[in-house]
């Protein structure tokens, strides 16, 4: 085994401390890499919460993770020692489901097997990003490109592939009117993305003290959500609205601002059920869907893409030990627009 250090919550109620662990040994498929920066992501904070359900403690959190591979076992040809890799929400899945055979391991049939607070289909519990080193089968380890600033593609492990995949699949680009609701992590990528794809963006917001930034990232328009001279412009406007917020919001709003037959795409997943009235939906026949992830060769392709076309993520590096601090702005809305672990602090 592989003595392997990070910052685990032991309990659902207490804050993550220095933790040692082990890691698997380097398998014949398998990829070694030496972690050196990890994103935060609110999914982080919503599993070491129990949240969503009940966790696997303790919990090393992070999946977005890129890093340097050190080690690589006897049959693996995708990698070298010494080239850059990362991991992103997935380690393994069944590779046989109908969804695993076309690259949607993202929705296993039988389960696949979260980079953290997941088992491995040995059982053992699976240990994310806020650590030293990681191995992780051949098939589940994406190449960076050497262009771009490598803690500033951390992000796109997560907060990238969640909002590229479904503007992709929605085929949402020139000619559509697209809102993207909360500007934090995946927010700020959606706006990214959006506007590479050629559509009209607009954020949508509860924190007027974001227009600047917004405006910078490459939003066309800018709306306070609490403003209501403001939203009554956008009624019947959006073709899509990409929701990525984390706390429960208010549907009957945002879906009025929807054209008849829009789509509200959810990313976000607040801790309770989301509460949506028929009605909202039936005036304008529109449709409600939610989008996970993305699998391994769409993750790919969107690092590919963002090489080629220069994006990565605004970053706040922080040191680990600061992490509860940065845990704190971001339930507050205060990120931008996204924090990454500097694992040289570790
Ligand atoms: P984040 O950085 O905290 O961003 C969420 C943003 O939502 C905030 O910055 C804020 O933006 C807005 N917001 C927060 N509370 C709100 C409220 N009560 N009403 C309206 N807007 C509110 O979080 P993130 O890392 O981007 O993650 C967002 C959500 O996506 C989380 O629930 C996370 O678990 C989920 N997620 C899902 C997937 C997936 O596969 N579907 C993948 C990753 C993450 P403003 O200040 O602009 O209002
Ligand atoms: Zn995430
Ligand atoms: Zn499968």
């Amino acid at each position: 085994m592989i003595n392997a250090k990070g910052y685990a919550a032991d309990t659902p109620t207490t804050n993550l401390a220095p933790w040692n662990f082990k890691r698997r040994e380097v398998g014949p498929l398998d990829v070694q890499f030496d972690i050196l920066y990890c994103g935060v992501c609110h999914s982080d904070l919503h599993q070491i919460r129990n949240e969503w359900f009940a966790g696997i403690f303790p919990m090393v959190p992070g999946h977005e993770i890129v890093g340097k591979v050190v080690k690589v076992g006897k049959q693996v040809t995708k990698f070298n020692i010494g080239d850059l890799a990362a991991v992103g929400c997935l380690v393994d899945s069944c590779r046989t489901c109908d969804n695993c055979k076309v690259g949607l391991e993202q929705y296993c049939l039988n389960g696949g097997v979260g980079t953290y607070n997941s088992r491995a289909k040995d059982g053992t519990p699976t240990y994310g990003g806020y650590s030293n080193t990681i191995v992780v089968h051949q098939d589940f380890v994406l190449s960076v490109s050497e262009k771009l600033s490598l803690p500033a593609v951390a992000p796109l492990l997560c907060a990238g592939i969640t909002t590229y995949s479904p503007l992709r699949y929605w085929k949402v680009g020139k000619g559509h009117k697209l809102a993207v609701l909360g500007l934090g992590g995946l927010g700020h990528m959606g706006v990214k993305f959006g506007v590479a794809f050629g559509a009209e963006v607009t954020v949508l917001s509860t924190s007027a003290s974001k227009e600047d930034d917004a405006k910078k990232l490459g939003a066309h328009k800018f709306i306070v959500t609490s403003d209501s001279k403001q939203t009554k412009n956008v009624k019947g406007y959006f073709d899509f609205i990409l929701d990525t917020v984390s706390a429960p919001h208010d549907f009957k709003l945002y879906l009025s601002m929807l054209k008849t037959n829009g789509t509200h795409i959810m990313v976000g997943i607040p801790p309770e059920p989301n509460r949506v009235p028929t009605f909202s939906l039936m005036d304008g026949r529109k449709s409600l869907a939610a989008s996970g992830i993305g699998g391994l060769p769409e993750t790919q392709e969107m690092l590919d893409y963002c090489a080629e076309h220069n994006i990565v993520s605004d970053i706040e590096m922080i040191d680990i030990k600061d992490i509860h601090k940065a845990y704190d702005r971001m339930v507050k809305g205060d990120v931008r627009y996204r924090f990454v672990i500097d694992m040289a602090t570790l």
